[in-house]
């Protein structure tokens, strides 16, 4: 390892990576399309990779459903963090002069055919696909989930790249024999999609090495889970962190799924922001303003490095309940008296019933909400705020909306796990 190599990882480190590693474009090219680093960087001839762990408290309390906020800003906090690495990166080889990019952390996919904008988009394949270069740079390894598992961290990590035209000697990747995956399939019990199947599998080759993970259901499914349009799990007896819920099973057929993806995402009003998180992540994640609103990840969140902190994270999730979704904002566990509401942007929402009878005082919001959780509360406000504390609209007098119970089926003592 010649002084570049590790100069570049002492600068890494130093301004908060936790794992940092190195890998070339012509080790990655035997890996899929968005291994390429040369499609954002022409000429590109390495690529150094950086994970930034997550904190480990707030993510238990995350997945025990016992604070929502804290996780949400923690991610927020390691994606200027990663962004800050990258940048340190670039200056670092500009200033020795070679060319340099630092590869934006998400929501950067490459144009689909007929997709005019994200709304349409069905593959979400990524400009560079941060994992792939992290696999082949000695960070970490693919699990049967698909994610990038640590040795350090498991699962619990974020990930950056920075390309580069310089040349630099690669790191070797993690040896089969040191893999952090076990294979113990928690991930796939916490999905409240079924994004993961337990048992199919397919095998990804990067950098000479052959991963063996799992089969998953179309992309436009995690997109339905991950925002939140689809929160409850299957069982009916817990939900990840989002208090929205279709009110049917989501459709088995790709095309199905496809069409629904693109209704709901056409529906949500996130989408219809001129400024927001799709169009420009990095302005969205250091402005002051912006709410990382996190609903999911749970494949990822249950992942800790041993197995069993694994099987106990399973658990809190699937003994933490269903979430709401309170009037000033907060999302939280719903109790036995909550209500789902018809919105009209094609899905329902958990609710406090007490939260309806005061749906008319103005109350208090919690700053930077997600524009979603705002229209729907905007909409109750309007809908459910009449002097008789909502009881009009209980008795149906608002046009389409209705209410309805929002408890689970009490029947279905299952996690939402199908062997
Ligand atoms: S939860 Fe278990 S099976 Fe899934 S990626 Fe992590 S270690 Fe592998
Ligand atoms: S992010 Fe959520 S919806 Fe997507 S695969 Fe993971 S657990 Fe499932």
């Amino acid at each position: 390892m010649g002084n570049i190599e590790n100069d570049l990882k002492a600068v890494a480190l130093g301004v908060g990576a936790d794992l940092v590693g190195i890998t070339t474009r012509r080790r990655l090219a035997d890996g899929p399309p968005s291994a390429e680093p040369a499609y954002l960087l022409p000429g590109a001839r390495a690529v150094i990779a950086f994970a930034v762990a997550l904190d480990g408290d707030r993510l238990q309390d995350f997945i025990a459903k016992q604070r929502w906020r804290p996780h949400c800003e923690d991610r927020k906090s390691v994606a200027q963090t990663l962004y800050t690495i990258g940048d340190a990166l670039v200056d670092h080889l500009r200033a020795r002069g070679h060319a340099a990019l630092n590869v934006d952390l998400n929501n950067n996919y490459r144009p689909e055919a007929g997709a005019a904008d994200v709304t349409e988009m069905t593959a979400f394949h990524p400009e560079f696909a941060h994992r792939y270069a992290a696999l082949a740079a000695g960070v970490g390894r693919l699990g049967w989930s698909g994610n990038l598992l640590t040795r350090d961290f498991g699962a619990r990590v974020e990930l950056g790249s920075v390309l580069t035209t310089a040349d630099l000697i690669a790191d070797d990747p993690i040896a089969d024999a040191d893999h952090p995956c076990d294979r113990c399939r928690m991930c796939t019990r916490v999905c409240p999609v079924e994004m993961i199947d337990p048992r199919a599998e397919r095998t990804v080759t990067i950098a000479g090495v052959t991963e063996t993970i799992a089969r998953k259901r179309a992309n436009t499914c995690c997109w339905i889970g991950c925002t939140g349009y689809e929160g409850l799990s299957t069982a009916g007896t817990w939900s990840n962190w989002s208090p929205y819920r279709l009110g049917h099973p989501l459709p088995e057929e790709k095309a199905a799924l496809d069409n629904l993806c693109i209704r709901l995402q056409k529906a949500d009003p996130q989408m219809q922001a001129e400024r927001n998180s799709f169009n420009d992540y990095r302005q969205a994640v250091f402005d002051p303003n912006y709410f990382y609103y996190t609903v999911c990840g749970y494949c990822r969140a249950v992942c800790a490095p041993r197995r069993k902190e694994r099987i106990a994270n399973r658990r809190r999730i699937i003994e933490s309940g269903c979430a709401a979704l309170t009037l000033d904002g907060a999302h939280r566990v719903a109790d036995e008296t909550a209500v789902a509401i018809r919105t009209p942007f094609g899905l329902q929402v958990v609710v406090p019933r007490e939260a309806l009878a005061t749906a008319g005082a103005s109350g208090t919001q919690l700053p930077g909400q997600f524009p979603l959780d705002r229209a729907v509360i905007q909409y109750i406000r309007r809908q459910y705020g009449s002097d008789d504390g909502g009881m009009a609209a209980e008795a149906g007098g608002v046009g389409t909306s209705r209410l309805e119970d929002a408890r689970p089926s009490s029947d279905s003592k299952d996690d939402g796990h199908r062997p």
